[in-house]
């Protein structure tokens, strides 16, 4: 297995590149992208999303909660994952749609549909493969925890600072699933209870701890975009 940070990532990037246009062709998989993304404070699990289309933006939102979000997260709730994480397989591939037609979240795979990443590849060097769905448009009308959802909102007034606080929860959102998937991925036999209120905790903290900083870093300035009703 690759054992410096960016080994197993690039490994995995230079497979996807080398894979030939007409065998993506004949697999029917010309229209679909990947995007990878890994945890700055660790070299596995590598994220590799799979998005349909020509954009990419949504794919990049999950990519940028991997890279970035996570690190802006309070310690105790990456500590909570570290175990979790540490287990995970190597490649952790995330397929991403628009929709369920049972109208989860998201799901873990039992057996990975991913063609590229379906049978074990020497470009993985022996690491483990597993799969999960997150469907996007669901996550977007997701409250999570409606009445501090609701709350958080509030404190921003309509304006570019609201705007930021609706993409950082969202992509939080996403961070949470792909953690709860993860989870399950590790842990099958764990009860749904408690693998939701682990993600939950995480998705509860790192909001919270957002709006925080958000307040503290503005309380030095005169913002009108932040509501005076919040700093009660
Ligand atoms: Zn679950």
């Amino acid at each position: 297995m690759p054992s410096d940070h960016a080994g197993l990532a690039q490994a995995v990037a230079n497979y996807l590149r080398s894979r030939p246009w007409a065998a993506r062709w004949l697999e029917g998989m010309v229209c679909r992208g990947y995007l990878l993304a890994t945890f700055p404070d660790r070299p596995q699990p590598v994220v590799v999303i799979a998005y349909r289309g020509r954009s990419p933006a949504r794919a990049e939102q999950v990519a940028h909660a991997v890279e970035h979000d996570w690190m802006e997260t309070p310690a105790p709730c990456r500590e909570a994952y570290s175990d979790i994480l540490e287990r995970a397989p190597g490649i952790v591939v995330v397929q991403l749609r628009r929709k369920n037609v049972c109208g989860c979240l998201g799901h873990r795979h039992v057996v990975v549909k991913e063609i590229p990443f379906a049978e074990p590849h020497e470009a993985f060097g022996g690491a483990g493969v597993g799969e999960m769905d997150i469907a996007y448009d669901r996550v977007e009308s997701w409250l999570a925890q409606p009445l501090m959802d609701i709350a958080l909102d509030t404190q921003f007034v309509a304006g570019s600072r609201r705007q930021e606080f609706h993409d950082q929860q969202l992509r939080f959102r996403l961070l949470s699933i792909l953690l709860h998937e993860t989870h399950h991925m590790v842990a099958p036999q764990a009860p749904e209870d408690v693998v939701r209120e682990r993600s939950l905790t995480f998705y509860r903290e790192a909001l919270v701890n957002y709006v925080e900083t958000a307040r503290a870093t503005m309380s030095f300035t005169i913002d009108r975009s932040f509501s005076r009703l919040g700093k009660e």
